[in-house]
């Protein structure tokens, strides 16, 4: 069977803005030229999963439940541009400063840990030598280093400030201004191949 490529998408600060912890609808917001991107991707036949920590739950700012209509309110926005995001990965998780107990886990998920891309490879058989991590955090990079893709570090988000921690050891295959850049850039890589 054929296999799929991917655009791994770190959600907050790369498809929506940048708010601090998003715990109110009202703060869902795209930035300019994403949903532009998501559908040159997709045109292209990426499969586009967003992959996002979601420490708030286990800290107690919002539940699961808010973060499950976030995503379900996003692909309503993206519906109506006739396009929309493959899956939705969060990790609920956390070992700091823990208001509700059940989400207390040292978890495999929890970025840069590899669960939630190897779930994602599993679920959508994915070729990930053939695919990208989108982040604005080191810490997106590192995943994308740990399972085998291609990285992209946006300078939108944290993007800038994470821009300076770059190191030897973490360091982007790419920095791009916003998701339409980074996106252009990949289908470019594709017509050169
Ligand atoms: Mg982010
Ligand atoms: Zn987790």
């Amino acid at each position: 069977m054929k296999k799929n490529k991917a655009v791994f998408l770190d959600r907050d600060g790369v498809v929506l803005k940048e708010v601090g912890y998003l715990d109110d609808f009202k703060k869902i917001s795209f930035y300019k030229g994403n949903i532009e991107a998501i559908k040159l991707l997709r045109k292209y036949g990426f499969k586009l999963i967003v992959v996002s920590n979601q420490s708030g739950v286990a800290r107690g700012y919002f539940t699961e439940d808010f973060v499950k209509k976030t995503h379900r309110l996003i692909q309503k926005k993206l519906k109506k541009h006739k396009t929309k995001i493959d899956a939705f990965y969060y990790c609920p998780h956390h070992i700091k400063d823990v208001k509700v107990k059940r989400y207390y886990k040292d978890c495999f998920c929890r970025k840069p840990k590899p669960g939630m891309v190897l779930k994602a490879k599993k679920r959508f058989n994915i070729d990930l030598s053939k695919s990208y991590l989108i982040g604005d955090k080191l810490t997106d990079i590192e995943l994308g280093k740990n399972t085998g893709l291609k990285t992209f570090l946006l300078l939108t988000g944290f993007g800038k400030k994470e821009k300076k921690l770059i190191n030897s050891r973490i360091k982007p295959d790419y920095i791009s201004k916003n998701l339409l850049t980074a996106a252009k850039i990949i289908i470019g890589e594709k017509n050169e191949k």
